[in-house]
């Protein structure tokens, strides 16, 4: 048997902040092909990633999602035990990654190891192990996946090990996330003297017409698995020193995190429309440049969520919520490869100084796990 722990100890003794190493892969992957999974390195760009699978190729294979590396633990004098020293006392693991998300990663390995020792299932379990999700994300798990695509790999599903839940082990789930996408809006007019303004064709005002209009409304009333969509005015500049002068450009950024009604596309074809109205009514024009950093998605409830839900509630004795809160994780890339849900530990402590997580949640997450890799192959 694997103490996931004990794994989760040794993987925080390993300095992998992002994107460096650490030799957190490498100890996964001697672990893993000693336990007969086929294991390889699919480092991208000197981005360092691992792949391995238990079971033969192209066989009906159960996914999981997470990462090694770890954001920078700031100042170590803060720390109660320093950050990469995985010191354990009094049921409690200490370090950077404890719960973002050695734990969770340790906890599926040690999972399935005994899982393939135990039970050999009639099928494959595939592990897509990153070391930058912290970072730029670029060469992580799209890389794993590109590669998966290249080599004829394929997950039937997967879960993604972040930590899921608010407060409570059981509490929550996630099947989707909201898209989020910037906006920048550029009102050029001409500048002019503040006394003579018939003159002169002032951005601001039509700049704040414009904004006013975008938070006028809500865009939308939410749908059955998303919240409302959010607009918020992040930024309004025009960098104009002088009182008297009406200056030429101005300048704002709006952020939006939408739901699945909308694209990063949709929203820049309403946002432009909505701009030409302005245009068409004050002579200044407004540009838009757009940056989309994740489309909104949903894992539809169906069989995969269902055996989750139920194999979390056995556990935890709560039944989670289908979520679609937070921030973007890597499974906005795997959604593009299979069904993918997110369910791991606590996240209360998760970026912060004295990160940590209780053994006892560890070893809970390894026994649902591999309740779950028991019941998908039943
Ligand atoms: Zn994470």
């Amino acid at each position: 048997m694997i103490d996931a722990a004990d794994l989760t100890a040794r993987l925080i003794r390993c300095p992998s902040v992002t994107p460096e190493e650490g030799g957190a892969l490498v100890l996964l992957g001697d672990l893993l092909a000693d336990a007969g999974f086929e294991v390889h390195r699919v480092d991208r760009n000197s981005t360092p990633n691992l792949f391995a699978r238990w079971g033969a190729k192209g066989a009906r294979a159960l996914g999981f999602n997470g990462h090694t590396d770890v954001v920078p633990p700031g100042d170590l004098g803060s720390w109660t035990h320093p950050p990469f020293s995985g010191h354990v006392e009094d049921g409690i693991i200490w370090g950077r990654g404890a719960t973002d998300m050695k734990s969770g990663v340790a906890a599926f390995v040690a999972a399935a190891i005994d899982f393939v020792r135990q039970t050999p299932p009639d099928g494959a379990v595939i592990l897509t192990i990153t070391g930058d999700e912290e970072g730029t994300s670029r060469d992580g798990t799209i890389a794993i996946l590109d590669w998966m695509e290249a080599n004829g790999e394929r997950m039937e599903a997967c879960i993604v090990g972040e930590p899921s839940n608010p407060e409570y082990m059981g509490e929550m789930m996630k099947i989707g996330r909201r898209g989020s996408a910037t906006y920048t809006v550029t009102a050029k007019g001409k500048q002019g003297h503040a006394a003579y303004p018939h003159r002169a064709k002032n951005p601001l005002h039509a700049l704040t017409a414009y904004l006013n209009d975008l938070i006028a409304a809500p865009l939308d009333a939410g749908t059955d698995h998303f919240d409302p969509t959010g607009l918020q005015i992040t930024s309004i500049d025009c960098g104009n020193p002088a009182s008297n002068v009406i200056p030429e450009t101005a300048r704002a950024v709006v952020n939006i995190r939408f739901n699945d009604l909308h694209t990063g596309a949709s929203l820049e074809a309403e946002l432009k429309t909505r701009a030409a109205r302005v245009t068409e009514a004050t002579g200044v024009s407004l540009t838009i440049d757009s940056y989309v950093s994740g489309e909104a998605f949903l894992t539809q409830p169906g069989p995969f969520v269902d055996l989750v839900q139920s194999v979390v509630t056995q556990e935890t004795n709560r039944q989670p919520v289908l979520s679609t809160s937070g921030g973007t994780s890597d499974a906005r890339f795997v959604k593009n490869h299979c069904p993918v849900v997110e369910f791991g530990l606590v996240g209360a402590y998760m970026h912060q100084v004295d990160e940590r997580v209780p053994v006892a949640q560890v070893q809970q997450l390894k026994t649902i796990y591999q309740r779950i890799l028991e019941k998908y192959f039943e």
